[in-house]
């Protein structure tokens, strides 16, 4: 296993109060065939393209996103908050050229900061790895 999948693997993703993924994005997309629950977010629910999304405020962030306080409706929050890891979507976004990544954050499809963010916690660990890798 490689150093990255290896960090990916096992070392938890501590987000203290990011917040980056919950903010300026079209909508958290809800998966009933995984155990989301769209009734569980009312009116706070939108259909697009046959696919349930959480709505998002004027400005982009997660309708339940309180930026003080964090999210607002944590117990219930849908199974991709719950899953998502920013390192593991840099991983994958940096291997597609540049262009490709480009139009996709043009489009809103992909977000800078959230990137910035996890490039900035894989290379923090793997950083702190070093010492020991040397010692080797
Ligand atoms: S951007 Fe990354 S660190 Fe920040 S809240 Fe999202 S998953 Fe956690
Ligand atoms: S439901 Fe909560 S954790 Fe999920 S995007 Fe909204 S504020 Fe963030």
């Amino acid at each position: 296993m490689g150093q990255v999948e290896d960090v990916l693997k096992n070392q938890p993703l501590d987000c203290g109060a990011c917040n980056k993924c919950c903010r300026k994005k079209p909508g958290i997309l809800l998966f009933p065939e995984i155990g989301d629950d769209p009734a569980v977010y009312g009116d706070n629910v939108e259909i697009v393209d046959d696919r349930p999304i959480l709505k998002t405020k004027p400005n982009g962030d997660c309708v339940y996103l309180d930026l003080e306080t964090g999210c607002t409706n944590y117990e219930n929050r849908p199974r991709v908050c719950r899953t998502y890891d920013c390192r593991s979507d840099y991983i994958q976004w940096i291997e597609k050229p540049r262009a490709e990544r480009r139009a996709m954050m043009k489009k809103g499809l992909l977000n800078q900061s959230v990137q910035k963010e996890g490039r900035t916690r894989l290379k923090a660990i793997l950083q702190s790895k070093r010492p020991l890798i040397v010692a080797d």
